[in-house]
């Protein structure tokens, strides 16, 4: 077939790894029924018994909308009253020193894409993770960016601090604007969280930069608030709050996971700016790059989400909820953690959250094998990725066995 399409050097996969393994899930689903297969591809949380849970007071929110609530455009930034709430979710009792400037988006995808759209240049390479959201990769070559990544761990399993240091050095010597994306707590695939001593080394690292080179470090916590306490989990701000003036922290924080609105589309990039201009452009600059990409934010969650931080009530009540699905996931890690330490099956290092990730040479080979026994995994470029979220504890402490078993085989 003659191609139609301008690439302009853009490669495109045929297809999204993740979604053909939950086809082919689903698809043996059909076939067997949901006790005989263990779906673990969904980045989205399920009860035992497979279904979606939605927060049900979020869902009674989202019924009670009036039409205008839902059909009315939102301003281009988001309503003011729902950039607050997020200002306000996303940092916790946290009361942050810089400026802040909170731009709403149609999910943090959009806030990552906003974020490197304008902190970096056509050609230059966005520093990650080795073990990262396949996303990034795909706004990167999107935007005619590259990535770049540093070794997320050493050969101890501690974050790599050492590697995160050279790339940093590396990539600022030739570019005069660096994007780094850092997801952590409960980073997508390994489940890891940065440690205190963690932070400060990044910090260190930050600090030694020299100051005409310009830093925005995007805080990707699509996880956060499932990843432990709430407060705990956000003890790294006061790091990021106090950094060098060259240095522009950008929260991405989803209602994806927190409100369980995955598919409403919602979410706040956050600026921690070292002076109120700053703050003031980054409300300009990325307010102009979603008008030119979706333009308005759906309004209907920004409702809802407004609605539930002006009564503590309803606060309460959706808190007391979400904390319930976050002990169910914690207790399923835990289970996989117990089991994988049982059957000797080694895991990345795990902290929290909606995966744990299995190194591994032959990852397309493992999951190959698994599918033959009703498995679904998603095969990363050096190891599989199990979702403990849409497994149930009990599925949760058979995978492990099940991987290892997989692995066994395919050395034959
Ligand atoms: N970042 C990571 C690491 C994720 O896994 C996800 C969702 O799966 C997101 C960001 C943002 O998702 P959304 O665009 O649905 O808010």
């Amino acid at each position: 077939m003659k191609s139609m399409v301008a690439y302009n050097g853009r490669e495109i996969p045929r297809e999204d790894k993740v979604f053909a393994a939950c086809a082919k899930a689903q698809d043996a689903i059909s076939k067997f029924g949901p006790d005989e297969v263990i779906n673990a591809t969904v980045g989205a949380l399920y009860d035992d018994a497979g279904q979606l849970i939605v927060l049900r007071s979020v869902d009674k929110l989202m019924k009670e909308l009036e039409p205008a609530d839902y059909a009315a455009y939102a301003p281009i930034a988001g309503t003011p009253e729902f950039r607050k709430a997020m200002l306000k979710a996303a940092l916790g009792s946290y009361e942050p020193k810089s400026y802040t400037c909170v731009v709403g988006t149609p999910g943090g995808t959009a806030a990552i894409r906003n974020a490197v759209a304008n902190y970096s240049c056509p050609g230059d390479r966005i520093l990650t993770h080795n073990w990262h959201w396949a996303p990034y990769k795909t706004v990167a070559t999107e935007l005619y960016r590259g990535i770049e990544h540093f070794e997320m761990f050493d050969e101890e399993g501690r974050f790599n601090t050492a590697d995160f240091d050279y790339k940093v050095r590396k990539l600022t010597r030739n570019q005069e604007h660096l994007v780094i994306i850092l997801n952590t707590p409960a980073n997508n695939p390994t489940g890891y969280s940065l440690t205190p001593d963690d932070w400060y080394a990044v910090k260190k690292t930050l600090d030694e930069v020299p100051l005409e080179k310009k830093i925005a470090l995007v805080l990707d916590v699509a996880y956060i608030d499932f990843a432990g306490e709430p407060d705990e989990v956000r003890k790294f701000l006061g790091v990021v709050d106090n950094l060098r003036s060259n240095i522009l922290p950008v929260i991405a924080y989803s209602a994806s996971k927190t409100f369980t609105l995955y598919g409403a589309r919602c979410a706040a990039m956050i600026c921690l700016a070292h002076s109120p201009e700053v703050a003031e452009e980054f409300g300009r600059v990325n307010s102009f790059s979603s008008r030119a990409s979706w333009s308005n934010p759906p309004r209907a969650p920004q409702e809802v989400i407004t609605r539930i931080y002006s009564d503590e009530r309803l606060l309460a009540e959706v808190e007391a909820e979400r904390a319930m699905a976050r002990d169910m996931l914690l207790a399923r890690g835990r289970a996989f953690e117990g089991e994988a330490a049982k059957c000797g099956l080694k895991t990345v290092p795990f902290s929290a959250g909606y995966f744990v990730t299995i190194p591994c040479d032959d990852p397309d080979g493992v999951c190959d094998k698994l599918n033959e026994k009703n498995v679904f995994l998603i095969p990363f470029e050096n190891g599989v990725r199990a979702s403990v979220a849409a497994s149930s504890e009990e599925k949760c402490r058979r995978l492990p066995a099940l991987i290892k078993a997989a692995m066994e085989e395919l050395q034959r």
